[in-house]
């Protein structure tokens, strides 16, 4: 079915104990574990574009051995299952040895056009790495990540993928808000895909153990299999590759900004060199317009990873990475270099947003206050981000209004009050419009491929979540099928393109998520 080619195993120092014994792993990158078998694992969903770019065809899909391979079951032949040995910066703090708790790679497939494709299951059991947990994975967080994956994939934003969402027929146990109140619920396990899940902690670890010949040999590997495009040699060519990792950072964290993505656990360990998005836990996506808001109840005291400073925390994870990498250096100063490459192409994909979702040819420095004026008057009047920006392609600018955007604003005094401010932009915005170049329709076009109508509100992955606990999976199906064409109109979908609901406000899984699932 597959061809694999397993560098990681066949290239990295790995551990010599093999199993799932909770242990402090040094001198490797690596161990060997197998999944664990369930009880009944049976396919709820798979990513038809996944399935493709991995050539499985339907027979493949459909065959029982599927179920039993992404269900951790069975393997293929060419499999060697391991987990990945990582450390991180946890909200702020150094927490050590992490590595991969609950995920376990089956192997690296390279498909006929050449690509790399990890496959790895998640909630696959436990690993050397679990800690205290047990290795496991709720349905209700699978269904999340499995598909904001697409979901992400299919905005346009660079992210890790997901292939298969499999039942597992067990039930697994969890305090949903530690507040002690745990219960059984369902279990599953994401076969999740990207070309690597290498993280920043995967350095970071080898690098608090001041052991700089195991951190060269992963930065040289990683450097080989994952960015064989960059020249050079020596401490040039790790320079350029850092200053990549920065750069790839910046236009990921921009295109989460653009469609109102927050990803909830901005740690180290959740940070992918590739630039990917990477670990959908107690992600969440901005209704009304609120630079302050976070999903994670977790995180609820600091706020450290609310929706706005986004951007300050990728940097602040890079410097950390930077840090890991010092060894490796004579000085500081291409390190540096590296992060004002995370500064300049921030600014520039941010520069590049605005633009793309005000429909002006480029952006120029009054555009930037433009913009910072719009976010404030989103803010101050409670106005969903993704209703206002989609439906702004539709004013008329020779004669603006509200009434076109009534829908986008959550509380109905708040929008009077905002009405004069709201009207004042419209004609600022409407005098730069009048002074860019592009037609009507264009400006129209860049805006409708910038603005998305369909996002994965919380409180809709909950709703498919809800049934399909219930046992009905079709909401899933649904989803998945809706978030595949974000920006096309969809015409009879309407339902999926809508503020929140009011009782969506409070309701666990819809506006707020803890990291136990
Ligand atoms: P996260 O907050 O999901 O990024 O996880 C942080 C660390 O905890 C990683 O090392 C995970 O692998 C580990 N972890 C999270 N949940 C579990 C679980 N249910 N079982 C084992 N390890 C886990
Ligand atoms: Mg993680």
């Amino acid at each position: 079915m597959f061809d694999f080619d397993n560098a990681f195993v066949r290239e990295l120092p790995g551990d010599p104990e093999v199993g799932s014994r909770l242990r402090q792993v040094e001198s490797a990158l690596w161990s060997s574990v197998m999944p664990t078998p369930v009880a009944a694992p049976r396919l709820v969903a798979y990513s038809r574009e996944m399935a493709e770019r991995l050539e499985l065809t339907e027979a493949d899909l459909n065959a029982p051995e599927f179920a039993q391979v992404f269900g951790g079951n069975a393997l293929l032949p060419g499999m060697q299952p391991f987990a990945t040995n990582y450390g991180g910066h946890q909200f702020g703090h150094w927490a050590g040895q992490l590595g991969d708790g609950r995920a376990i790679t089956l192997g690296e497939v390279v498909n006929a056009a050449g690509e790399r494709w990890e496959l790895q299951l998640k909630g696959a059991g436990p690993t050397p790495y679990s800690r205290s947990a047990d290795g496991r994975a709720v349905l209700r967080s699978s269904i999340r990540e499995f598909l904001c994956s697409e979901a992400m994939h299919h905005l346009g934003v660079p992210t890790t993928r997901a292939l298969s969402l499999v039942a597992t027929g067990e039930e697994v146990v969890r305090d949903m808000f530690y507040d002690g109140h745990p219960k059984p619920e369902p279990g599953a396990i994401v076969c999740r895909v990207a070309p690597s899940f290498i993280r920043f902690g995967n350095f970071e670890l080898p690098y608090s153990r001041n052991d700089a010949q195991l951190l060269r040999q992963l930065v040289e590997f990683t450097i080989r299999r994952d960015f064989p495009e960059l020249q050079g040699e020596g401490e040039a060519l790790i320079a350029e590759w850092f200053a990549t990792v920065c750069e790839r950072t910046a236009v990921m964290v921009a295109h989460w900004m653009r469609v109102g993505f927050v990803h909830g656990v901005m740690n180290t360990d959740n940070m992918s060199v590739l630039g990917l998005t990477i670990d959908y836990g107690p992600y969440g996506w901005i209704d009304n317009y609120d630079p302050d808001w976070t999903p994670n109840t977790t995180d609820a005291q600091g706020r450290r990873y609310r929706f706005g400073w986004q951007p300050k925390i990728a940097h602040w994870n890079l410097v950390r990475f930077a840090q890991a990498l010092t060894p490796l250096f004579g000085s500081v100063e291409p390190l540096e270099a590296g992060l004002q490459r995370f500064a300049d192409a921030y600014t520039a994909a941010e520069r590049d947003n605005t633009a793309r979702k005000l429909g002006l040819a480029e952006c120029r420095d009054e555009d930037v206050e433009l913009i910072v004026l719009l976010h404030g008057l989103l803010h101050a009047h409670e106005v969903d981000m993704t209703l206002f920006f989609r439906a702004l392609a539709d004013v008329d600018l020779t004669a603006p209004a509200l009434a076109p955007l009534a829908t986008a604003f959550y509380d109905e005094a708040k929008r009077q009050a905002g009405e004069p401010a709201f009207l004042g932009w419209f004609a600022q915005y409407a005098a730069r419009v009048r002074d860019d170049p592009l037609s009507a329709d264009e400006r129209r076009a860049r805006m409708l491929s910038a603005n998305p109508k369909y996002v994965l509100r919380n409180y809709l992955a909950q709703q498919a979540i809800d049934r399909a606990e219930a046992g009905d999976e079709s909401g899933i199906h649904e989803l998945l099928d809706v978030m595949r064409q974000p920006y096309d109109e969809q015409p009879g979908r309407e339902i999926f393109a809508q503020k929140r609901p009011d009782w969506a406000r409070v309701k666990a899984g819809c506006s707020m998520l803890s990291c136990s699932s």
